[in-house]
Order: C-alpha cells, then sequence, then structure tokens
C-alpha cells in the first residue's frame, strides 16, 4: 500500500506553517480519537498514520528531510517510520502529548477548570426537598420552617479541610493537575489521580472534624416562604441553600419540589376550584340561594334558578385560586348534587303524592321523554 502524503494526512498544504501543522493535527486528531471512535479500525489506522505525520512534520530535521526525499527519508531504519508494527509507537507518545493539554479540554467538554492548576475546589450539589401543602395553605401562601439535612462549611477549618486553617499544598503525584497519565498500549490515558482523588491539593494534616473534606453533615432549619398560588409540580429554587462546596467551593442550591395535597371539598383545575354541593329537590325545583364553603374558609352564596337539575354548574367569580406570579384569581365552579328525600314522613309522602298525581302531564322533560319511549315501542310494534 502506498503511503499517503504526511501533508495530505494532516489536511495541510506543503507551504504550511508549524502552527498551522499543529492545528491540522489536533484537528484530525479529534476527529479520529478511538474515544470517539470505537469499534473503528479506519479511524484507527488514519488516527496512527496522522501521529506518524505529525511525528515527522513537527521536527524541523525531519520535515527538511521529508520535503527533500518523501517517506524514503525514513526508510531503512531512521526511527518513526510507519508500517513496520510498533515501529512509531516510541515516538507516538511525545507527538500526542504536545497537543494532549488542548485535547483533553475538548474531549472532557470543559469539565476541568480553563488552563491547568487542576480542580482545587468543587461546587457543593443542588438538593431537593419534597413539601406537601394543604389546599388552604396553597391558597393563602404559607411560612414554612423546614430542616434540610445538607453538609455545610467545616467551622473547625473554614473550611479549608486543614487542621488550624493550613493552607492545602499542591499534589506531588499529579503536581496539581489532578490527573495523572499513563501509557496504556497505543495510547496516553489520564486518570484521576489516586493521592488526592482529583483535587490537586492534599492536605498535610487533615482537620480532625471534617477529615479534611472542609464541610460536614448537619441539619440545618431554613425559613421558606411559600408564595400563594402553589401547585404541585411548583419548583421554588433557593439559591445558595443546597450542599456546601469541597473546600470553600461554591455552595449549590436547594429546590422545593411542592406537592398539594387532595382536599375533601375542593377539587383544583388550574387556578380554578370546583365543589360538589347538594340541594333539596324542593330548592332546586323551585330556584332559591344556597350557601356554598369557600376555600378562604369563608362562605359564599349562590342563586339556583328554579327547574335546576343534577349537575348543573354555578360559577363563582374570583373565589378560586390565585395565580401564582400576579394576576387574579380564577373562579370557584358550584355542581349541584340535586338530592332525593329520604325517610319520608306520613305527610311528606302524602304531598308527595298528590304532587306526582299533578305532575304527570306540566313536566315538560320528563313528558317528552315518555313520547319518546312511547314512539320507540310503537316503531318496534310495527
Ligand atoms: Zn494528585
Ligand atoms: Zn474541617
Amino acid at each position: 500500500m502506498a503511503k499517503r502524503d504526511y501533508y495530505e494526512v494532516l489536511g495541510v498544504a506543503k507551504s504550511a506553517s508549524a502552527d498551522e501543522i499543529k492545528k491540522g493535527y489536533r484537528t484530525k486528531a479529534k476527529e479520529l480519537h478511538p474515544d470517539r471512535n470505537a469499534d473503528n479500525p479506519e479511524a484507527e489506522s488514519q488516527f496512527k498514520e496522522a501521529n506518524e505525520a505529525y511525528e515527522v512534520l513537527k521536527s524541523a530535521d525531519k520535515k527538511a528531510a521529508y520535503d527533500r526525499y518523501g517517506h524514503a527519508a525514513f526508510e531503512g531504519g531512521m526511527g518513526g517510520g510507519g508500517g513496520r508494527p510498533g515501529g512509531g509507537q516510541g515516538d507516538f507518545g511525545s507527538a500526542f502529548s504536545d497537543v494532549f493539554d488542548d485535547l483533553f479540554g475538548d474531549f472532557m467538554g470543559g469539565q476541568r477548570g480553563g488552563g491547568g492548576g487542576g480542580r482545587r475546589a468543587s461546587r457543593g450539589s443542588d438538593l431537593r426537598y419534597n413539601l406537601r401543602v394543604t389546599l388552604e395553605d396553597a391558597f393563602s401562601g404559607l411560612q414554612k420552617t423546614i430542616n434540610v439535612p445538607t453538609s455545610v462549611s467545616c467551622d473547625n477549618c473554614n473550611g479549608s479541610g486543614a487542621e488550624g486553617g493550613a493552607e492545602p499544598t499542591t499534589c506531588p503525584t499529579c503536581s496539581g493537575m489532578g490527573k495523572v497519565r499513563a501509557q496504556q498500549g497505543f495510547f496516553t490515558v489520564e486518570r484521576t489521580c489516586p493521592t488526592c482523588s482529583g483535587l490537586g491539593q492534599i492536605i498535610k494534616n487533615p482537620c480532625h472534624v471534617c477529615k479534611g473534606a472542609g464541610r460536614v453533615e448537619k441539619d440545618r432549619a431554613l425559613s421558606v416562604n411559600i408564595p400563594a398560588g402553589v401547585e404541585t409540580g411548583t419548583r421554588i429554587r433557593l439559591s445558595g441553600e443546597g450542599e456546601a462546596g469541597m473546600r470553600g467551593g461554591p455552595t449549590g442550591d436547594l429546590y422545593i419540589f411542592i406537592d398539594v395535597a387532595e382536599h375533601q371539598l375542593f377539587s383544583r383545575e388550574g387556578g380554578n376550584l370546583f365543589c360538589r354541593v347538594p340541594v333539596s329537590m324542593a330548592k332546586a325545583a323551585l330556584g332559591g340561594s344556597i350557601e356554598v364553603p369557600t376555600i378562604d374558609g369563608g362562605r359564599g352564596r349562590v342563586q339556583i334558578p328554579s327547574g335546576s337539575q343534577s349537575g348543573r354548574q354555578m360559577r363563582l367569580r374570583g373565589k378560586g385560586m390565585p395565580a401564582l406570579r400576579g394576576g387574579g384569581s380564577g373562579d370557584m365552579f358550584i355542581e349541584l348534587a340535586v338530592e332525593t328525600p329520604v325517610n319520608l314522613t306520613a305527610r311528606q309522602k302524602e304531598l308527595l303524592a298528590e304532587f306526582e298525581d299533578l305532575s304527570e302531564n306540566n313536566n315538560p322533560e320528563t313528558s317528552s321523554f315518555f313520547s319518546s319511549v312511547k314512539s320507540f315501542w310503537d316503531s318496534m310494534k310495527g
């Protein structure tokens, strides 16, 4: 197989500067890196090819030789030559580590702080706290004290993790990078430093209270303002009330997840409330005013038109839930449940019987139903 031109391999012109060559190699190495091309032998061989090309072109001497003699310059054991299994591997490590820092930053998506130095402190976790409130509380809003189990900055060491407030020292294993490199077969891999667990620093004399973490577990009482209008699923963010960071890192946030309990009288849909109210048969027939409960603990009055059927909805404007971010309140809907009287006295029975006799021909809905039934039966006969 003919060897490809090294410039072509790196996608640069023959006149490319050292910087352009490095850039070209970086682009190829990123694109072809095994981390991104698992089980892709073609990418792997192109990756090796790019390494080999860069190994030659980054060196002024080798580049000059290559420019003059082409691949022939490295045939016959000059080292770094491709094609021979294992031949170029010794050099590959150094080629790759030249751009390793840049590449690493790209691969890790910026997890590491900008440019060396390693991680000294890390942000604390966000915390979630589930809070169940009653519908009444959701209506009026409330001030509530909650106990949040969290870790807070250690008082004994002011969060530094070192006894007596001494400064942590740079980790000798990784020189503060938090990572160590190891040759693994063909590739140089980075691992979290085993000495400092990736923090880049070690503490010679750890704080006896927090064992060097700089933070301790503690229950914290927090007074939380739950605004009126919250509903199930509402999240309230308390900035900086989450877990303390490691060794003085920024604190996370606390999220309160609201869950509004079911109510025995009212059901809720967004800002509106629904309530079923029983009405006597007589009142439903005659019409009149009924008293209904409201979520603020008061009473409202609703006028019922005469001849109201069960299931009829009446609306009380503005008696629903307040909007969470201002802007008025929802409505309350009252659904009438007409009740059939039970446990009648003899007198009531007598009156109802008389009522029934009189009703036979003057109830439009009932009579239209019966006439429909009659025509149905007639059609079955015919
Ligand atoms: Zn280390
Ligand atoms: Zn401490």
